[in-house]
């Protein structure tokens, strides 16, 4: 027994997938030609992914934004949890990464849910919110570039409506947020999202420490 979270040894770790991993085949297949990329660690991991699209489905989001889309896995599994008339927003920079991603979606049924925009994401939010669509959206999700994290925080927070969900990825960053010595601008810029959230009386939050670390932020009215 253990009052506080456990670490996962290896043995562990495939008992959690063993008995809790649902991720179907394309799911799969899409992680392993992913996994074969020079950046294939950025992927979130499987349980990651099954617990986002659960998200989706608890507070039944029809509008969702994702920030950093790479090959497409987070985006798959969010798009899984909503219903067929719902629209994912993706954001990403790469045509390359995201390329590799849509066959799957294609594959899954979920396609026309998901709208790829290629370009800065914040020119893509910005747009968002110029159209007025603030307060226009369920949930977000960013994992993106980390040095701009704290300005996709921002714009996110304003898009999602009261009682809206915005998860963010990676915010223990291999655990180099509690070093120190560390003080290079990726773990610095997550450092400060993680201050100011901590103390942003206009969410409810948790930092869980699934996969690289998630905080959950709900916006309050
Ligand atoms: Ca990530």
């Amino acid at each position: 027994m253990s009052n506080r979270t456990l670490n996962l040894d290896d043995r562990i770790y495939r008992y959690l997938l063993d008995h809790g991993l649902r991720e179907d085949e394309t799911l799969s297949r899409l992680r392993e030609v992913t996994a074969q990329l020079e950046q294939g660690v950025m992927q979130i991991s499987p349980e990651q992914g099954q617990f986002m699209t659960l998200l989706v489905e608890l507070i039944g989001a029809e509008r969702i934004i994702e920030v950093g889309t790479f090959t497409g896995y987070s985006a798959l599994c969010m798009a899984k949890g909503m219903p067929s008339h719902g629209e994912l927003i993706c954001c990403d920079v790469s045509d390359e990464w995201t390329g590799i991603g849509r066959p799957f979606w294609r594959e899954a049924g979920v396609e026309d849910r998901i709208r790829l925009v290629i370009g800065p994401a914040l020119d893509t939010l910005d747009a968002l919110v110029a159209e007025g669509q603030s307060g226009g959206f369920d949930m977000a999700f960013i994992d993106a570039d980390k040095t701009n994290y704290l300005a996709y925080y921002e714009r996110c927070l304003t898009l999602l409506r009261p009682g809206g969900l915005l998860a963010i990825d990676n915010t223990l960053w291999g655990g180099a947020v509690a070093d120190a010595d560390l003080q290079d601008p990726d773990t610095e810029s997550l450092r400060e999202l993680n201050n100011r959230l901590h103390r942003d009386e206009r969410v409810t939050m948790s930092l869980l420490p699934i996969g690289d670390g998630l905080t959950l932020a709900r916006k309050r009215s």
